[in-house]
C-alpha cells in the first residue's frame, strides 16, 4: 500500500490526511509543534496515526510521497532530505486536485485574494451554482474533496500553496496583482516570488481563462517572458481592453465573447480603486462561467466587505472607525489611504517586513493629520513620517485600546480613524484577526 506522510497538522495538513485516508492510503501525519484540539479530534475521528512535538525521521523518510503544509519552508532540513532521496513532496492543492473533477476558479496575488475569492463565491452562489469555497480561506480544499461534493470550487491560493503544485490545473486562474511580499521565503529574489505566483497557470490550455491586471507592471513584464496558452482576459483602470474589463465613463465594462456587461461604478458595494480591481476580476470570472449580467450587477451591488478589510466599525461623534487590520504590507495600506475622503488619523505599525514606506509619502502628506504607532519598534515609521506630519502629531502605543484612545483624542468631527498597519501583527497580537478584533472591541468601549 502506498505510504503518504503529511507534514504539519494545520487546516491543510489534516484535510490532506483525511483525504489520503478516504482514498485508502497508508497515512501518517507528523507535526513538530503541538496540534490544536480541533485537529486532534479530526485525526481521531478518522483514525489517522500521527505524532506531535517532533518529527521521527524513520517514520517519514520511508514515505512514497509527502504532502507538505504551506507553512513549512522548502529549505526545512527534513524537506531537503526528502528531496535528496527523491521522495516527491507535493502540496495539499496538488493532492486534492487529483481527486476532484469540479471546475476550479483559482485566485492568487499579493493583495486582494480573499476579497476577490469571497466575491466570486458570492456571485456563483447567487447564480444558484453548487459551489465550494476553499484553499487559504475557510475549510481546506482537501477535506471538502474528501467529504463533500461540489460542481465548482473557488480557491484562494497563496504563493506557498502554489510552490508544490505540479500537475494541478485551474480552469480559470486569477492573479490580482504582484508586489513584493514574503521575500524571506524566496531567497529575497522577487523573480522567485513572481514565478511562484505564475504557477497558478501551469497546465492550462486554450479553453481555460487567465485573468490578470494589465495595470500591474510586474505581472506584465513577466508575461513578456512566457507563453500563455489560456485565453488572456486582462482588466485595467487605465485603458480599454479587447476582452476583459475596463472603465468607460461612469461604468465598469466586462467584455467577453462579443458581449458587454456594464455596471455603474457608483453601484458597486465595495469602495476604493483596489476594490474596483477586485470587482473587475470577479466579474470576468463570473462572465466566463456564463452568469447572467443581472446576477453580476446585483451581486456587486450587495456584497458586504470581508471582516478586517476596510471594515467600517462605528461612527462616534462624527469620527468613523475603520478596521483594515489585514493590510499587512505597504501596497495594501496605500489603497486604504487612497480611498479615504476624510482626514485620517492613521494607526500603523507592527512587525516590519522590510517595508519601504516612501511610496506612501504623497498620500500621507495629502490626507493624514496624525499617526498613532501600534508596535513594539516604531523607529522606521517615525523616520519615514515625522518629516511629513511632524513629531507632535505622532504617538506610540502598545495596545489596541491605547491606540484607539489616542486616536479618539487626535481626531475631530468628520475625520476617519483608520487601522491599516502595513505590518504583520505578531509583535503584539496573535494574528491580524486578533488585532482587528481588539481594535473593534476598543472602539465599542469608547
Ligand atoms: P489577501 O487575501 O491577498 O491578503 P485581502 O482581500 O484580504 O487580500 O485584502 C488585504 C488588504 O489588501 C486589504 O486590507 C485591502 O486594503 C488591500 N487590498 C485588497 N484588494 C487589493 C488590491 N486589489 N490591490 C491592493 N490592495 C488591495
Amino acid at each position: 500500500m502506498k505510504r503518504i506522510v503529511v507534514l504539519g497538522a494545520g487546516e491543510s495538513g489534516t484535510g490532506s490526511a483525511v483525504l489520503a485516508k478516504v482514498k485508502g492510503f497508508d497515512v501518517f501525519l507528523s507535526d513538530k509543534g503541538q496540534i490544536a484540539p480541533k485537529y486532534l479530534e479530526l485525526l481521531s475521528k478518522w483514525d489517522i496515526p500521527f505524532e506531535q512535538g517532533g518529527h521521527t525521521e524513520s517514520l517519514i523518510l520511508n514515505a512514497d510521497e509527502v504532502i507538505k503544509s504551506p507553512g513549512i519552508p522548502g529549505d526545512n532540513p527534513l524537506v531537503v532530505k526528502l528531496a535528496e532521496q527523491g521522495t516527491p513532496v507535493i502540496s495539499e492543492i496538488e493532492f486534492a486536485g487529483r481527486y476532484d473533477s469540479a471546475k476550479k476558479i483559482c485566485i492568487t496575488g499579493s493583495n486582494g485574494k480573499t476579497t476577490t475569492t469571497s466575491l466570486i463565491y458570492y456571485l456563483l452562489k447567487n447564480a444558484g451554482l453548487n459551489v465550494g469555497l476553499g484553499g487559504n480561506i475557510g475549510k481546506s480544499y482537501a477535506l471538502q474533496v474528501a467529504t463533500e461534493h461540489y460542481d465548482c470550487y473557488v480557491l484562494e491560493l497563496s504563493s506557498f500553496q502554489l510552490d508544490n503544485v505540479y500537475d494541478f490545473k485551474a480552469d480559470i486562474a486569477i492573479i490580482t496583482n504582484i508586489t513584493p511580499d514574503h521575500l524571506d521565503r524566496y531567497d529575497h529574489k522577487m523573480e522567485n516570488y513572481v514565478r511562484s505566483k505564475f504557477r497558478i497557470i501551469r497546465n492550462m490550455d486554450k479553453d481555460d481563462c487567465f485573468i490578470f491586471c494589465s495595470d500591474d507592471e510586474i505581472t506584465i513584464s513577466h508575461l513578456d517572458k512566457i507563453v500563455v496558452k489560456a485565453k488572456s482576459l486582462p482588466f485595467s483602470q487605465k485603458h480599454e481592453v479587447g476582452e476583459g474589463a475596463f472603465v468607460r465613463g461612469d461604468k465598469m465594462i466586462v467584455r467577453l465573447d462579443g458581449q458587454e456587461c456594464g455596471v455603474y461604478l457608483k453601484e458597486l458595494a465595495l469602495g476604493g480603486k483596489h476594490n474596483l480591481y477586485n470587482c473587475m476580476a470577479a466579474a470576468i470570472a463570473a462572465k466566463a462561467v456564463h452568469i447572467s449580467d443581472e446576477t453580476i450587477r446585483h451581486s456587486l451591488a450587495t456584497f458586504e466587505s470581508v471582516e478586517h478589510r476596510l471594515e467600517k466599525v462605528l461612527e462616534i461623534g462624527g469620527v468613523l472607525y475603520v478596521n483594515d487590520s489585514k493590510a499587512t504590507n505597504v501596497d495594501a495600506a496605500w489603497y486604504a489611504l487612497e480611498c479615504q475622503d476624510r482626514k485620517i488619523v492613521w494607526i500603523v505599525g507592527g512587525k516590519d517586513k522590510g517595508n519601504d514606506y516612501s511610496a506612501l509619502n504623497d498620500l500621507v502628506r495629502e490626507k493624514v493629520k496624525a499617526i498613532v504607532c501600534l508596535g513594539v519598534d516604531n523607529a522606521k515609521i517615525h523616520a519615514a513620517f515625522e518629516p511629513i506630519v511632524g513629531a507632535a502629531n505622532m504617538v506610540d502605543t502598545l495596545s489596541a485600546e491605547q491606540a484607539v484612545r489616542e486616536s479618539a483624542r487626535l481626531a475631530s468631527y468628520g475625520d476617519v480613524v483608520l487601522l491599516s498597519p502595513c505590518c504583520a501583527s505578531f509583535d503584539l497580537f496573535k494574528s491580524y484577526e486578533d488585532r482587528g478584533r481588539q481594535f473593534k472591541e476598543a472602539v465599542k468601549k469608547l
